[in-house]
């Protein structure tokens, strides 16, 4: 047991420390006017581009990391300088992680780099599942794949709703989609599919203005009649043939198509949960020493800092929860109790609590924007929601444990 340590290395320090100056020196600086704007940073993503933070090295150098803790220690510091900024920045490896989770080795070669493209050009990824009737029942979707022998095509047509970086036409955009080859079969009978940049019958729909991470893209994307050869089904079809039978005969097999994608990602998301609590613990801690009321800096009530000694602890467990969960994905453990969904889980809500009592702690000035915590506040909220809301998460993790299809 001598190996054990929960230390960053030296390596992993030094990432660190390299991040938090770009959060601090690039992303907090346009924070507020990009959150004001509702608009993607494209000057904050090329520069991420151009200091390689934004590249396919970077992330797969990430991903790679045997202990699992790299990546949601990034995520926790982008996220910790804005969370929209940070998901303008990451969102992209949502769709690769869409690539990666069912993607064969060649199309895991072929497309992840085409999801970043290079600092001179400069392409984005995303991942679509959600739809208007199906968000957290993703066993309902709609949007149909169907396979046209004489051309070697799949023909999709849908709507996507609520999707991180989609239909962006700015820049070249691979989305990853989610759709039904065969309903009857439910979740059973999905398949992923990528749509290279510029297909024909891919268009944005509506953009949604949102409540917060508002720098962040999120629009409905339109799929009509739009074609993409055959070898953008991810896995292949030969597998997906041997799959859809499997399900035909009521046999188990591997995890749906989207779910998988979410089992990898979940923690990542938790981590950048975990930012937005850690930047508002902090401003409120310096605060409450600043702030004087009845003579005595705020901190000196009990009421304060207890406050302050929860947000601290709720924080430092949640990302215990998120490194726990990474570290098992990196060692190849299986999540056995729904650890992925309890991290994600666990972190959103931090993040939701102790932004609200950093808004507390300043009092009146924690509800004006002259104070970045209102911000932080509604930033925060999106992580109860997306990628599985709190109930999903704790519904995996009943299931997980009770071994019971609870409904
Ligand atoms: C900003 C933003 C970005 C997003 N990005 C993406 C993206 O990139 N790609 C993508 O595919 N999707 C994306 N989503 C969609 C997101 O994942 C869904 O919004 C989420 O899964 C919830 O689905 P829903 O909105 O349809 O809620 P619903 O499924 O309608 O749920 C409504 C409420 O009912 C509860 N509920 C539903 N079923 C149950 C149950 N069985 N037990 C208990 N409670 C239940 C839910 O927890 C929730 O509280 C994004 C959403 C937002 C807002």
């Amino acid at each position: 047991m001598g190996d054990f340590s929960l230390d960053l290395n030296d390596d992993q320090l030094e990432l660190q420390k390299w991040v938090h100056a770009f959060s601090r020196d690039v992303i907090r600086p346009v924070a507020a006017e990009y959150d004001e704007k509702e608009e993607t940073p494209w000057p904050v993503i090329e520069e991420a581009a151009n200091i390689g933070l934004y590249s396919v090295d970077f992330v797969t150098n990430a991903f790679v990391d045997p202990t699992g803790i790299t990546f949601p220690m990034i995520s926790e510091e982008l996220s910790w300088g804005d969370a929209g900024i940070a998901l303008a920045i990451m969102g992209t490896t949502l769709g690769v992680s869409g690539i990666v989770g069912n993607g064969t080795p060649e199309q895991i070669a072929e497309w992840v780099p085409e999801c970043f493209g290079t600092p001179g050009d400069i392409h984005l990824g995303a991942f679509a599942v959600s739809e208007p009737d199906a968000g957290s029942d993703v066993s309902s979707l709609r949007t149909r794949a169907v396979y046209d022998q004489a051309t070697d095509e799949w023909v999709i047509n849908g709507t996507k709703t609520w999707i991180t970086n989609g239909g962006i036409d700015k820049v070249p955009t691979v989305h990853v989609v989610v759709a039904a080859v065969e309903p009857e079969l439910k979740s059973r009978g999905h398949a992923s599919f990528v749509v290279p940049p510029g297909t024909p019958g891919c268009r944005q729909g509506q953009k949604f203005s949102k409540m917060g991470i508002r720098a962040s893209h999120t629009a409905e994307v339109v799929f009509e009649d739009c074609r993409v050869p055959g070898h953008c089904l991810l896995g292949g079809k030969e597998k997906l043939d041997e799959r859809l039978a499997r399900a035909r005969e009521g046999k188990s097999s591997r995890v749906q198509a989207a779910m998988s994608t979410f089992e990898a990602s979940r923690p990542l998301v938790g981590a950048q949960a975990l930012g937005i609590a850690r930047a508002a613990y902090e401003y409120a801690l310096d605060y409450a020493k600043e702030r004087t009321a009845f003579n005595r800096p705020i901190i000196m009530n009990q009421a304060i800092a207890f406050k302050l000694a929860d947000m601290k602890m709720q924080i430092d467990a949640a990302r215990l929860l998120v490194w726990r969960a990474t570290w098992m994905a990196a060692a190849k453990k299986q999540f056995v109790s729904g650890e992925g969904s309890m991290s994600k889980l666990y972190a959103g809500e931090v993040a939701v609590r102790v932004t609200d009592e950093a808004i507390q702690i300043l009092g009146g000035a924690g509800y004006v924007k002259d104070h970045p915590v209102e911000q932080w506040h509604r930033d925060s909220k999106i992580y109860t929601i997306f990628e599985g809301t709190s109930e999903i998460q704790r519904l995996v993790i009943a299931r997980a444990i009770s071994g019971l299809h609870i409904p």
